[in-house]
Formats: C-alpha cells, sequence, structure tokens
C-alpha cells in the first residue's frame, strides 16, 4: 500500500476550564482534502483525540472552525448527518481564514467549536413537497438537509432542487447532482454563463421556480446562496403562491463567538450564530431591508 502523508505532530494539549470551554476549539485532524471547484475545497475532519466521538448535527447548522495561526470562521456542515464519520464542511477560499483551512492537508490540524445554530426545518417540512434552492456555496449548507430528505424519502412529497452556479466549473458536487436525481429528487440545473462545452440552462436560478414540480399551497421551500438571489428567489417563490412563512433562508453574517455572546452577529431581535442561521423569510425580510443593520 502507498504509504499515506505523514501526519504532523498534534499541538500540545490545551487545559481545559468549565468557563472557558465554549471558546476553546476540539482539535481535529483533516483525513481528507477534496478539491471541489477551483477555490473550494471540502475537508473530512476527525477528533484528534483516540477515540472520541465526532459531533453529531442537524442540517444547517455550523462550526467555528480555525486554522491555526491564521483564525477562525463559521463554515456550514455539509456532510449526512444521516450516517456516522467523519464531520465534512465545504469552504471556499475568500481570505486568510478560509486560505489556511483549504490549504491543510491530510494529517493535518484544524480546530473545531460546535455545532452551533438551529437548522433548516427538515421536520416540519415532513408531509409536504419540498422545494431547494442553491446558488455557488449556497448548496454545500443545503446538502445535509438533501441527504436527511432523501434517507426517509417516504416522509416527503416531491422534491425538487434547483442549483445555479456562476458558470459550469462552479458547480458543486456535480457527480451527487445526478445520484440526487437517480434517487427520485427532480433536480434543475442552470449557469450565468458558459462556453459551448455547456448543452444545459443558462439562466439566473429563479427562471427554475415556475417550471419546478412542487404545490406551492403546502411546499416548504429551503434556500441558501448570496442575500441578492435569495431576495428575488423568494420573490419568485411567492409569485408562484409559497407564503413567506414557508420559505427558510440561511443568512450569513459576521460572526465572531458563535455562542451568543459578542453580538457581532445581530440582526434585529435575534443573533444569528444563536437563533439562526436559518430563518423564515417573513422574519428575516424586514430586517434585512433595514441598511446597514
Ligand atoms: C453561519 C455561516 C455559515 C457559513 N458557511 C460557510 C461555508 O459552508 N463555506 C464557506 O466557504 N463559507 C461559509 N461562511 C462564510 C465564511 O464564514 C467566511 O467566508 C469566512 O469567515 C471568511 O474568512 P476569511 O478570513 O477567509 O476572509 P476575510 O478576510 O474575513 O473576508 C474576506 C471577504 O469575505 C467577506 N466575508 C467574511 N466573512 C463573511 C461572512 N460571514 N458573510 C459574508 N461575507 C463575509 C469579507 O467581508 C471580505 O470581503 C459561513 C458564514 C456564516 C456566518
Amino acid at each position: 500500500m502507498a504509504p499515506g502523508p505523514r501526519p504532523e505532530a498534534p499541538p500540545a494539549p490545551v487545559a481545559r476550564d468549565a468557563g472557558a470551554a465554549p471558546m476553546l476549539p476540539e482539535l481535529y485532524r483533516v483525513l481528507r482534502r477534496r478539491r471541489e471547484t477551483a477555490d473550494t475545497w471540502t475537508l473530512a475532519l476527525a477528533p484528534a483525540a483516540a477515540g472520541a466521538p465526532t459531533a453529531a448535527f442537524r442540517p444547517g447548522q455550523f462550526t467555528m472552525l480555525s486554522a491555526f495561526g491564521a483564525g477562525e470562521s463559521a463554515i456550514s456542515i455539509s456532510g449526512d448527518p444521516t450516517k456516522p464519520g467523519p464531520l465534512v464542511q465545504t469552504i471556499r477560499v475568500v481570505g486568510a481564514t478560509t486560505r489556511a483551512l483549504c490549504a491543510t492537508r491530510p494529517g493535518g490540524f484544524v480546530g473545531v467549536r460546535g455545532p452551533y445554530g438551529a437548522g433548516w426545518p427538515v421536520e416540519t417540512a415532513e408531509g409536504a413537497d419540498v422545494v431547494i434552492v442553491a446558488g455557488g456555496i449556497g448548496l454545500a449548507p443545503l446538502r445535509p438537509a438533501i441527504h436527511h430528505v432523501l434517507a426517509h424519502r417516504a416522509r416527503y412529497g416531491r422534491v425538487a432542487l434547483l442549483v445555479g452556479g456562476r458558470s459550469p466549473d462552479l458547480i458543486l458536487y456535480p457527480k451527487e447532482l445526478e445520484r440526487w436525481r437517480r434517487r427520485g429528487i427532480e433536480v434543475g440545473l442552470t449557469v450565468d454563463t458558459s462556453d459551448q462545452s455547456w448543452s444545459g440552462r443558462v439562466g439566473v436560478v429563479t427562471s427554475l421556480i415556475p417550471g419546478a414540480g412542487f404545490d406551492p399551497a403546502s411546499a416548504v421551500a429551503l434556500t441558501c446562496g448570496p442575500e441578492v438571489m435569495m431576495r428575488f428567489v423568494a420573490r419568485a417563490l411567492q409569485e408562484r403562491g409559497l407564503p413567506a412563512s414557508r420559505l427558510h433562508v440561511s443568512l450569513e453574517r459576521s460572526m465572531h463567538c458563535g455562542i451568543g455572546h459578542c453580538g457581532h452577529c445581530q440582526l434585529g431581535p435575534t443573533l444569528v450564530c444563536r437563533d439562526g442561521p436559518v430563518y423564515p423569510w417573513s422574519f428575516a425580510e424586514p430586517w434585512l431591508r433595514v441598511r446597514e443593520l
């Protein structure tokens, strides 16, 4: 067997006390690292301490992930919540922390706090059609909800997954999209721009909404992507008759502590790290309209 990467020596353990514990990351080892697109990687992580359990999570939750010497970032969990296994997180490089996280090779270490936050309302959606709308990296926080729905397929009606990307090479998890289609999910895919190698649809993700198979009178919608995209998705879904209370969005806010102490991620009366990041659009929309909030 080819030798694997040589594990780095783990950093010295930090003494824990009950008061400081929520802010102290657990040491996790990178087991695998997969390149998804030019600037996006998926890491599979396991606790460094032998025999320590990987944190269980609900679809839509996130962790505070730290790259030592670089910083700490809120990153959604993108793995399968229905199966035991490593903690899976998909990260797009936008600055120093995400660059360092994505550069951590198998055998290297990162810090993990969490999981935190409230997740997608997958239980309340039972019995209804589900429409999932993802833009770019927004598919990563939605992937656990898709896994949940597939693992409990009989509990849901029709499931439509509508994915938009800036270009074909930026679409996340293309092989899984095919597998999900074969397992009974309607998968719609569109890109903003493409070259001749792309035979699929070109246009914004909202253009998929009028033709998608779901009953707006009872469906539940989950969406994640750039805020401007979610606004247009909300408008298109409401035009089809889906009320804002049954559309759920995952919001990104500047997040520091992740546990409701520092107030950086305040949105009106709530803290996104503690009460979100998933909110009904009927709650989020009026607050997002307030400039500078
Ligand atoms: C709940 C939550 C879940 C997230 N899930 C993921 C995920 O699954 N994968 C992923 O790649 N990223 C995710 N993010 C975004 C991620 O936290 C930021 O991209 C990261 O913190 C940037 O850190 P940095 O040091 O690399 O870049 P910085 O130097 O801090 O920032 C680089 C640029 O990104 C912008 N930025 C930084 N943080 C945010 C933020 N929270 N929201 C919007 N813009 C930001 C900055 O304004 C700046 O323009 C999530 C954020 C939140 C709040």
